[in-house]
């Protein structure tokens, strides 16, 4: 399964080489830093591995910053346009990526299975049907 993806202006494009859809997890998240950082009330992007992630056209820029939470989370975005494409966290690093799932050019293409920090989620939105609700995190 290839999926294919940029940000608003088109100067970055990336693409996502997945062996089954089973192997990105998408999720919603309600924490306050992801509030902040994509300027909505939840995140919602899809958990890939990250060999699976590749940028096809343009550079990111990289800003990497805890919020005071004490994780250091690296977001790359475009500077041009200012999507943001992906995150990763400290200990995601090697491994994951964290893909916005508004980017894709089909974000249809992967639904969520989760959501995240659902204490914090906005008084007026209801939860997601069918996904696991972790209130862990
Ligand atoms: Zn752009
Ligand atoms: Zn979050």
């Amino acid at each position: 399964m290839k999926l294919t993806g940029s940000c608003f202006c088109r100067a970055i494009v990336y693409e996502i080489n997945l062996k089954s859809p089973d192997d990105a997890t998408t999720s919603l998240c309600h924490c306050g830093n992801c509030k902040k950082a994509y300027g909505t009330n939840y995140g919602l992007t899809t958990e890939v591995p990250r060999d699976a992630f590749t940028y096809t056209q343009g550079k990111p820029k990289e800003h990497a910053a805890d919020n005071g939470s004490g994780i250091v989370v690296t977001r790359e975005f475009c500077d041009t346009c200012g999507s943001l494409i992906i995150e990763y966290g400290e200990h995601a690093k090697s491994h994951w990526r964290y893909v916005t799932v508004g980017t894709l050019d089909d974000p249809d293409a992967l639904p969520p299975k989760k959501e995240n920090f659902v204490k914090h989620r906005a008084s007026w939105m209801p939860r997601v049907s069918d996904t696991v609700q972790n209130t862990e995190q």
